[in-house]
C-alpha cells in the first residue's frame, strides 16, 4: 500500500501541499479528487520525486520513498503516466512502446505483444505516429507504455483529460481490469470525479493542498456537501 503522512510541498511562496495523509491500500483504485491547484498534479509528483517536499513521508509499503531517486521508485514498480500523456508524437505507437520496454530493460518482443493484447487497438494503429492518434488511442498507449514495466503501483494523472465521455468511461473501464487483473494499485488524480468514482474503491478529496476527506468512494459520492461544494457534482 501506499501511505502518504503530513505530506507538505512548496513551490517558492506557494503552498501546493499541506500536511496530506491518506492511505492508498493495495490493489485497489484510489482516487485523487479536487479542482484545479488543489495540488492533485504535485502530490503524484512528489511521490515519484519528481518534486520535493519540505517534510512528510511517502510509504510504499514499509519503506520510504522521499528522498529516493526518481529512477529507484521507478525500479520498486511505480509507474507514473504524467498529465497531458506523455507520449512521443513523431513515434509510431510501436516506438513508444519500445522505448518504454528499453528504459525498463523488458524483453522488447513480449512486453509489447502483452500490451497488444491488453489493447487490441493499439496493435491494430501499431505503425501509427502517435501524434495522429486521438485523445482516447494515446491515453490508452500512454498506459501500455507504463505497463510494459510490469509495475505494482500506476500513478495516473487526469486519463480523461479532453476526452468525450465515451471514451472516457471506456478508458475508466480499462482501468479497473487493469487494476483487477494485475493486482495493481492505482491512484487516479482526476478532476472528473463523477467518472473516477464509477471505478475507485477509495477517494481522498484535496481543497487548495488540504486533504478534506479520505474514505470509501461510495461515501464520498454519496456525500452532498462533498460533492456539491468541492467536485462539481449537482445533488443526488
Ligand atoms: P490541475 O487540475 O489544474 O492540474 P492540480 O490539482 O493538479 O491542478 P497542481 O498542479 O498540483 O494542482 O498545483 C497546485 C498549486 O501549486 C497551484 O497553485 C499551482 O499554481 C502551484 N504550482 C504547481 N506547479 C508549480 C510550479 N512548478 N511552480 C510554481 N507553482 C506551481
Amino acid at each position: 500500500m501506499i501511505k502518504v503522512a503530513n505530506l507538505n510541498v512548496s513551490y517558492g511562496a506557494v503552498k501546493a501541499l499541506r500536511d496530506v495523509s491518506f492511505e492508498a491500500p493495495s490493489g485497489a483504485i484510489t482516487a485523487v479528487l479536487g479542482a484545479n491547484g488543489a495540488g492533485k498534479t504535485t502530490l503524484l509528483r512528489t511521490i515519484s520525486a519528481l518534486v520535493e517536499p519540505q517534510s512528510g513521508q511517502i510509504f510504499l509499503d514499509e519503506r520510504n520513498l522521499v528522498g529516493m531517486r526518481p529512477e529507484a521508485i521507478a525500479r520498486l514498480g511505480v509507474a507514473h503516466v504524467p498529465e497531458g500523456r506523455g507520449v512521443i508524437g513523431e513515434f509510431t505507437v510501436d516506438e513508444n512502446l519500445r522505448l518504454g520496454a528499453i528504459a525498463h530493460k523488458v524483453t522488447l518482443a513480449e512486453g509489447i505483444a502483452e500490451q497488444f493484447e491488453l489493447f487490441p487497438i493499439l496493435k491494430e494503429r501499431r505503425k501509427q505516429y502517435a501524434a495522429t492518434l486521438s485523445g482516447g488511442e494515446r491515453q490508452m498507449l500512454a498506459v501500455a507504455r507504463a505497463m510494459i514495466a510490469q509495475p505494482t503501483v500506476l500513478l495516473l494523472d487526469e486519463p480523461s483529460l479532453g476526452l468525450a465521455p465515451k471514451v472516457t468511461f471506456d478508458i475508466m473501464t480499462t482501468i479497473r481490469q487493469l487494476c483487477e487483473s494485475r493486482k495493481l494499485t492505482v491512484l487516479l488524480v482526476e478532476q472528473n470525479a463523477k467518472s473516477a468514482l464509477r471505478i475507485a474503491d477509495f477517494a481522498t478529496v484535496l481543497h487548495v493542498g488540504t486533504a478534506i476527506a479520505s474514505r470509501p468512494a461510495a461515501e464520498v459520492a454519496a456525500d452532498d456537501s462533498l460533492r456539491e461544494y468541492y467536485l462539481g457534482m449537482p445533488s443526488s
